[in-house]
């Protein structure tokens, strides 16, 4: 036990995803992702400075919403409590202008 303690591990690369999304707000966050397919799509054909763009945001600036640094990125280049902040003011919007029968 104790000598896997001792092991020194090496990280090479850490990939950032952005949350799984539920097919509610994966619907709820276009244009900014698509579809967890084409999301898959759009992601593997990016350079690896492409696909880490909102962690890096993050990273520099903190969150988009709140600039701030002390809770982790959620995706969207926001933090874990302004992203469902931001998809709860999507649902509403959506639903306001469902209700006055736009869509
Ligand atoms: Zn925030």
């Amino acid at each position: 036990m104790s000598e896997e303690k001792d092991k020194v591990v090496r990280i090479e690369r850490v990939e950032v995803l952005p949350p799984e999304p539920t097919d509610a707000d994966g619907a709820l966050i276009e244009p900014w992702f698509h579809s967890r397919r084409e999301y898959v799509e759009i992601r593997r054909r990016q350079t690896v400075a492409e696909q880490q763009k909102f962690a890096i945001f993050f990273e520099a600036y903190g969150c988009l919403r709140c600039q701030g640094k002390e809770r982790p990125h959620a995706g969207n280049a926001l933090c874990q409590r302004c992203r469902p902040w931001f998809v709860r003011k999507l649902e509403e919007g959506m639903e306001e202008r469902s209700k006055g029968g736009e869509r």
